[in-house]
Formats: structure tokens, sequence, C-alpha cells
């Protein structure tokens, strides 16, 4: 990247071969072999207290991986907030449960956290056009984010299967929309295809390392808030949040924000659980599925591209993945909605579906401070069942 300090404060190293690369924000994967990219900032000399006074993820400015050169594209995500569920904790016995509402971001999922910081970078770099390929969250995300850059936006969508809320905030942010007919895997290739034709186009896909350099400041605040807990669930789709947690609990306790690293609990849904099925198999691969289908559209990925990341974030942790049924995801998220007056969509109450199998099983011990992450807004998703 242009001549600054902060190239000596981040390497940028390939997940897969070890190799480490020539910084730039259109490395997506590794100039070598493919595979995916870390980056890593030093965060050795951070402390709390170099942190910013503003409430937003921006905050965190001096640990994301970006030269002063770069303006924030923002509309204030982030600093979201951590609620304790008293009555669902009741009825399942845990000591301590919390929910990280990453629902009430701007567009209303996480995805806003990754995509204010790539967008930023990538502005800064004057790409006149952005594209991603997505199942709804991050074509709404990129498109608000765009506009706001001034960008056009092209997102890749399989037809029939993004949930009325997250298209409609497509259509109104102005986004051009293709549609390709079958799954979101099949919409990444086409998005592939585009990109090797044109130099002009950012991509804003999972692959994207910027992004989840912006997603694992949800770990900075569940660590500023707790500073430890003892396992955290959170729904997988393509694997990329998980890691982003990992790296963020990892970074944080660098940092002496947290005191220990927690069990991180991957959940997909049966229909679609590609990395649940690899890591059963050994964890060296994950097991694609040709037509993967789930009620949670979010998670309805055959083909993650980021499993390796994904299977990282759990190995280190000792936690491990797990496959819940829709019946139990929609159960989950009414339990929230009517318990405890939190309204999710049906792929963020994969978490809690999670939780409460492994409470019925016996496997994990009660006696713990836990917390769910609970990705997207009921909104996204509005069908009344
Ligand atoms: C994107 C998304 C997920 C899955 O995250 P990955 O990084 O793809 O594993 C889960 N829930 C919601 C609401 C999402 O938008």
């Amino acid at each position: 990247m242009r001549g600054h300090d902060y190239e000596e404060r981040i390497t940028i190293r390939c997940l897969a071969c070890g190799k480490e690369q020539e910084l730039s924000p259109r490395l997506m994967v590794c100039s070598y072999c493919g595979g995916p990219l870390e980056i890593e900032p030093d965060v050795s000399r951070i402390s709390i207290s170099d942190f910013l006074k503003i409430r937003s993820m921006w905050r965190y400015r001096p640990v994301l991986p970006m030269g002063d050169f770069v303006e924030p594209i923002t509309l204030g995500e982030g600093a979201t907030p951590l609620i304790r569920l008293r009555n669902i904790e009741r009825i399942l016995g845990i000591k301590e449960l919390y929910a990280k509402i990453e629902g009430a971001n701007p567009t209303g999922s996480f995805k806003d956290r990754g995509m204010s910081l790539a967008v930023s970078i990538a502005n800064s770099y004057g790409y006149p056009e952005f594209i991603v390929a997505s199942t709804g969250n991050t074509a709404a995300s990129a498109s608000a984010y765009g506009a706001r850059a001034g960008k056009r936006v092209t997102v890749v969508l399989p037809r029939g299967y993004v949930a009325d809320g997250k298209l409609f905030q497509s259509i109104l942010h102005g986004a051009r929309i293709l549609y390709v007919d079958g799954s979101f895997d099949d919409a990444l290739s086409k998005v592939i295809d585009d990109l090797s034709r044109s130099s002009t186009l950012y991509p804003l896909n999972s692959i994207n390392p910027w992004r989840l350099e912006g997603q694992k400041t949800v770990a900075y605040e569940i660590a500023e808030d707790l500073r430890e807990l003892d396992a955290i669930f959170l729904p997988v789709g393509n694997g990329g949040n998980i890691y982003a947690v990992y790296k963020g609990f990892a970074e944080a306790i660098k940092m002496g924000i947290m005191n220990r690293m927690p069990r991180i609990f991957g959940v997909q849904a049966k229909g679609a659980s590609p990395i649940y099925t690899g890591w059963n198999l050994g964890g060296r691969d994950l097991k694609p599925v040709n037509r993967p289908e789930t009620i949670a559209t979010a998670i309805r990925i055959g083909r993650p591209a980021n499993w390796l990341k994904a299977f990282k974030a759990v190995r280190e942790s000792k936690g491990f993945f797990l496959s819940v049924d829709d019946t139990d995801i929609l159960a989950s998220q009414r339990m929230l909605a009517k318990l405890e007056g939190v309204g999710c969509e049906p792929a963020s109450a994969a978490s809690l579906a999670g939780l409460i199998k492994l409470v019925d099983e016996g496997i994990i011990d009660k006696d713990q401070r836990i917390v769910i992450i609970l990705t997207g807004h009921s909104l996204k998703d509005p069908i009344a069942r």
C-alpha cells in the first residue's frame, strides 16, 4: 500500500501455505496457492486508552488495518447492545446468558461492520465500482455503504432465495441487481467470472479479508463489556464471522481487555451443513452440499469460502460445530421474541437453537457465562408463521 508507516504494523499471510504477501487492498486470496489470507495488525502496543471516544466500531480504529489516509464511510455501525436474557436463563437453568444484538446495526446485520471497513478502504484507493454475491444481508449492506460512498454497486443474488426485507434494501439503495438461478454458491461463481474480466470492480465478497477485520470488532465490544465469558454461539454460513469473532477475542486478550479465550460454537442448519459435516469427518476439509436447503437463508450455503478459517476458530478455542433443524431454529426465534422481546431473523436464532441442543444433551456446563450472537434483525425476513 502507499508508503505509510502503517505497512510496518501489518502483515498479511496465507492461512493455507503460510507465505507472507505484499499488502494490497485488492488482494483477496494467496498469490501463491489461492488460500485464504489472514491480516495481522500489530496490537502489542495498543491498550484500552488508545481507543477513540466515539460510539461506533470506529472506536477501534487504532487496531484496524489501514493507513491514516483512509476516510471512514460510516453509518455508525457497531456499539450494539449486549443484553441479559433472564427469562431464557431461568428456563434453561443457565447461570448467565447474554445476546449481542447485531440486528441493531444500520442495515440490520453484523455485515455492516465489515462493509464499513472494506468500503472505506476500497473508496480511498479510488475503485469506482463494487460487486458482491450474497444471500441478502451482504447485498443490503454493500448497497447502503456503496451509496454513501457514491459508488455503483452490483449485487448478485440467488433468484427466489433472498428474504424480502433484504431484497427491498438493495432496491431502495439503488444497487444494480443480477439474479442467478441456483444457490449462493452459483452467484459467487458469477461474480468471480465478472471480476476476471474487470480491473475496476472491487469485490466485497466473504473471501475479502478486510471485511473480517471490521467484523472482529464485535468481539472487542463483548470483551469490553464482560471481560470474560465461557462460551459463545453463532450461526455459520460462509464461516467468515466465526473466524472474525475468534480473531477479535485473540487480539482482545493481547491488548489486555479480555482474560481468556471462550469456547466458540459454530451452528449450521441441518440442510446446509458442509462445515459441520467436514469437521466431524476429521476436520481436514469441508463436505460440500450441492443443494443446500434451510429456512435460514442467510446460512444457506453449500461451499463456504471461509471453511479453513472457521476450522481454525473452533480448533483454537476448543469449541466445535453443531447442526440444528429448521423447526428448532424457528422455535428459538419465537422463544427470543415472546420471552425476551428480542426479534431476530431465522439464521440468527440458530445460535440459541445450538445452545439449547447442547443443554438438552447435557454437553454444556450450565454454571457458565454464555453469549449468543443474534446476527440479523427480525424485519429482514418478515414471514408470519
Ligand atoms: C452472513 C450471515 C450469517 C453467516 O455469517 P458467515 O460469516 O457467512 O458465516 C449469519 N447470520 C446472518 C443474519 C447473516 O447475515
